[in-house]
């Protein structure tokens, strides 16, 4: 059962909430930080979430297990994951990423610079259950598109959300799959996403090869207009296979089994594109 309202997850999950602010242009309207003000506690101290944050992963990933499918997880919609001030709560999250591998786990940061130093030690090449992303909300933060590209990871993906000036042309061989969407809530019209820089990403996400997923127009509310570009972009690339080795050094994968054949491509990753057979940097 999903608990997410976003389109392009199944869950959302917070193992820890507040955020230093580092590295985000948005900080001022940081939709959490207005949360937090109105519950009345600090967003820039990062602390704890429930027990009952820790354990529901588990629940999904024997869900996922029992349907054979992988479900996706946001994480951290209320902080981020690779903020210093975690440093201490990470090693037991990593655990837990590790031992849900039916779980597709999606880790969207605006610091990939920060991120090698915060990899767990058997990272290797990058679990196969983690995609790696990072947000671009103008041509001005595209520089993290390089940096996170230098990180390994077994997928990649572009947060372009909330899409707030145009992309310039960029190369993105070594991503995966691009997710633009305006601003929804109060601020929607400060940061109005002009249609003709989505099109324009659109259109580099098909030269390169990658998954596109138009979220929402800007709007006061969430998920508004999923087809103001013509039509519905919903693609995603290929997931894993629960019962891949999670690192690569666990046991050597042979290469058939990095192939997603279409008749399963909907059992375990939705849509392929492109087949992972097709990436040679994956291989
Ligand atoms: S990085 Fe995310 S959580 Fe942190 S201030 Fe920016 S929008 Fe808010």
């Amino acid at each position: 059962m999903k608990n997410s309202t976003i389109s392009w997850t199944h869950h959302t999950l917070n193992f820890w909430s507040g955020c230093s602010g580092k590295n985000c242009e948005i900080r001022a309207d940081c939709y959490a930080a207005a949360m937090a003000k109105q519950y009345g506690w600090n967003f820039n101290r990062v602390r704890l979430t429930s027990d009952g944050c820790w354990s529901d992963p588990l629940r999904w990933n024997e869900e996922a297990r029992r349907e054979k499918k992988s479900y996706r997880v946001f994480v951290s919609s209320l902080a981020d994951f690779f903020d210093d001030q975690a440093d201490t709560l990470r090693p037991r999250a990593w655990d837990l990423i590790r031992q849900c591998r039916h779980l597709t786990w999606m880790i969207l940061t605006k610091r990939p610079l920060d991120v090698p130093k915060r990899l767990p030690p058997d990272w290797e090449k990058g679990y196969k259950n983690v995609w790696l992303g990072t947000t671009i909300t103008s041509a001005e933060t595209m520089k993290r598109l390089g940096q996170l590209s230098q990180v390994p990871a077994f997928r990649r993906f572009i947060s372009a959300e909330p899409l707030i000036g145009p992309l310039i042309d960029m190369p993105l061989s070594k991503f995966h799959l691009m997710i633009v969407g305006g601003m929804s809530g109060p601020n929607w019209k400060k940061y109005e996403m002009n249609i003709e820089w989505a099109k324009r990403a659109q259109e580099v996400a098909k030269r390169n090869k990658i998954a596109f997923f138009f979220k929402q127009v800007s709007a006061r509310k969430d998920g508004q207009r999923p087809d103001a570009l013509g039509r519905i972009y919903n693609e995603l690339p290929s997931g894993l296979y629960p019962w891949m080795p999670m690192t690569a050094s666990e046991i050597e994968i042979p290469a058939e089994f990095l192939r997603v054949p279409p008749s399963e491509a909907g059992a375990f990753g939705e849509r392929s594109v492109p087949a992972v057979s097709e990436r040679t940097d994956l291989l």
